[in-house]
């Protein structure tokens, strides 16, 4: 039996005639380009969230540059961030100029550990990206008091954690800003590339809407007038359409950037939207069997904390002889996929950063032992038990 990582053919099949539908429509609507279905979707998003904002953006990696540079942050600034995470974490940091200062992670949650977060802080430290890795959310009430002693932003990197919950919270909740990927495997994802910022402070959320296209037109003037406290009523311009012909689009206020969730992608993700809960349900259910099935074997279950509800974007298990059991696996027919295979104080191109290795011991414990198998809402139950005999039979 082949079984993927993820079946993205599966979730297609399970939706296919809703999702060609509104694709169908937007092409022959020909508005490809913001318009209702991307506005519909901000605001379905928000409400899905609990937030008051919602900006979609091109793809998780620009969530996050957009959001940094909202915030102000950028050249002579530091950001800390988990060093056992996805690189885009890391690299919107530098790619708005400013410097990723890495910290461990728990051993059993695989998230930024808050205890060793303020060693860290310096007089140039402005943010903290906690990452809610693998779907479940880092230690919000510790980060967020840290970040409040210190006058921090928080900015949650939730692009693997749609849907979950922190004490009754939801995630992007959590702090001043969060950021959501829509990359197809993604819990919830796309057609192509797509993302998302949320927020509940205004300013902030006027500025990362005039960033997403280059600080032009109405909302890069009132971004301007909110950076530099001018008091004036902004004006739509008379038959302004945002689509085609807005005549305050070749008026610049910031420089930005050009990342905006295609109409396409807006359509499909309003169809998917209504499914995630159903989706990161049926994930916990999966999870619940293996967790179970695992017990007693010489290999290491993930571990959810009691008040958070993971959404488990990835079921890591743990295993010494963790090699052996990717190719007994791989024989078998079930992909599985290793994350992270080196953390980030150790790639190549932050040696400039000078880290070295054992300055992270739990991250790169971590990095030589852990390893992804199928968890996905399309898995049928003998696919599931094919699964866990094959991961029985291993890890005996
Ligand atoms: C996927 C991901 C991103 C980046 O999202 P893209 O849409 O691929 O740009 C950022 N951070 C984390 C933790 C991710 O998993």
């Amino acid at each position: 039996m082949n079984i993927p990582l993820i079946d993205l053919k599966a979730q297609y099949k399970s939706l296919e005639k809703e999702l060609n539908e509104v694709t169908i429509d937007v092409l022959s609507s020909a508005n490809y380009i913001m318009g209702k279905n991307v506005s519909e979707f901000e605001k379905e998003f928000s409400d899905y969230i609990g937030v008051e904002h919602s900006i979609s953006v091109g793809n998780g990696t620009d969530a996050l540059v957009i959001a940094l540079k909202a915030m102000g942050i950028g050249e002579g600034d530091e950001v800390i961030t988990s060093t056992f995470t996805f690189f885009a974490s890391a690299e919107s940091i530098s790619a708005v100029g400013a410097t990723p200062v890495f910290v461990d992670v728990k051993k059993d949650t695989f998230n930024i550990d808050p205890d060793k977060i303020e060693e860290k802080i310096t007089d140039k430290t402005k943010a903290i990206i906690p990452v809610h890795i693998f779907g479940q959310c880092a230690d919000m009430d510790e980060i967020n008091k840290i970040a409040k002693k210190h006058n921090l932003y928080v900015l949650e990197d939730a692009c693997q954690a749609i849907g979950g919950e922190y004490k009754g919270r939801k995630v992007g909740t959590l702090g001043d800003m969060a950021c959501f990927s829509f990359f197809p495997t993604k819990n919830l994802g796309c057609a192509g590339d797509g993302g998302m910022i949320v927020t509940n402070n205004h300013k902030l959320a006027t500025i990362a809407t005039a960033l997403r296209t280059h600080g032009s037109g109405e909302n890069g003037q009132k971004a301007y007038n909110l950076l530099n406290d001018i008091q004036e009523e902004v004006k739509k311009a008379e038959g302004a359409n945002d689509t085609v012909y807005n005549p305050l689009k070749y008026y610049n206020y910031l420089i930005g950037f050009n990342s905006r969730l295609d109409a396409m992608q807006a359509a499909i993700l309003r169809v998917k939207l209504k499914e995630i809960d159903k989706w990161n349900n049926k994930r916990r259910e999966v999870v619940d069997i293996y967790n179970e099935s695992f017990k007693g074997l010489n290999v290491q279950t993930p571990i959810a904390r009691e008040d958070i509800k993971h959404v488990y974007h990835m079921y890591i298990l743990q295993s010494e002889e963790r090699e052996s059991v990717l190719e007994d696996l791989k024989e078998k027919g079930i992909a599985t996929g290793v994350y992270y295979p080196v953390p980030l104080h150790l790639q190549k191109v932050y040696k400039n950063l000078g880290y070295k290795e054992g300055d992270f011991p739990n991250a790169e414990y971590l990095s030589h032992r852990t390893f992804a198998i199928p968890v996905y809402p399309e898995l049928t139950s003998e696919q599931v038990n094919y699964i866990i005999d094959s991961v029985k039979n291993s890890c005996k």
